[in-house]
């Protein structure tokens, strides 16, 4: 079985975007893996000879009605519960949000490793524009960017070190 990595953020942090890329193309789609969930976004890739699978939260949801934890329903929680090590992306341009914090609360009692990535940091100070997600207490935040590729490896890299 390959370790599974599953990208977790609020809408419009850049979850599909860093999918798309770590998948290499949409058609890395896995549509009939056995005893997954059809309709969760899964797609498989490999970085320093490293193959893994990847899903994309993003999408699984009925947009919220209400709350912010409406937008964590059951089959995000599900892969959380399913996942070998969860990347939870931030936007660094945006900064910390409140739905960030709700987000790392829950990946708090996650029962595998998290990654704090900080997209959207292409062109910027990686000091600066992570400065302020420290307060998160999930680790040293990465800066990446999913659009131009920057930092992905690295993550990626240290995501994947215990496989
Ligand atoms: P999702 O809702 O978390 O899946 O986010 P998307 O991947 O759909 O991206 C949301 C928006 O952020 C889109 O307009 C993307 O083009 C933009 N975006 C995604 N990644 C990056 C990035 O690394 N840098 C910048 N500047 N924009 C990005
Ligand atoms: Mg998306």
């Amino acid at each position: 079985m390959l370790p599974t990595l599953v990208l977790v953020g609020r809408p419009n942090v850049g979850k599909s975007t860093l999918f798309n890329r770590l998948t290499g193309t949409r058609d890395a789609l896995v549509h009939d893996m056995p005893g997954m969930t059809r309709d969760r976004h899964y797609g498989r890739g490999r970085i320093g000879g490293k193959p893994y699978l990847v899903v994309d939260t993003g999408g699984l949801e009925p947009v919220a009605k209400d709350g912010i934890m409406a937008e964590m329903a059951r089959q995000t929680l599900q892969a959380i519960d399913e996942a070998d090590a969860i990347i939870f992306m931030v936007d660094g341009r945006a900064g910390l949000t409140p739905q960030d914090k709700v987000i790392a609360d829950r990946l708090r009692r996650a029962h595998c490793p998290v990654f704090l990535a900080v997209n959207k940091a292409e062109g910027m100070n990686r000091a600066v524009v992570t400065a302020e997600f420290h307060e998160l207490a999930l680790g040293e935040p990465l800066a990446i960017s999913g659009a131009h590729g920057d930092g992905i490896g690295d993550l990626v890299a240290e995501a994947l070190a215990p496989f």
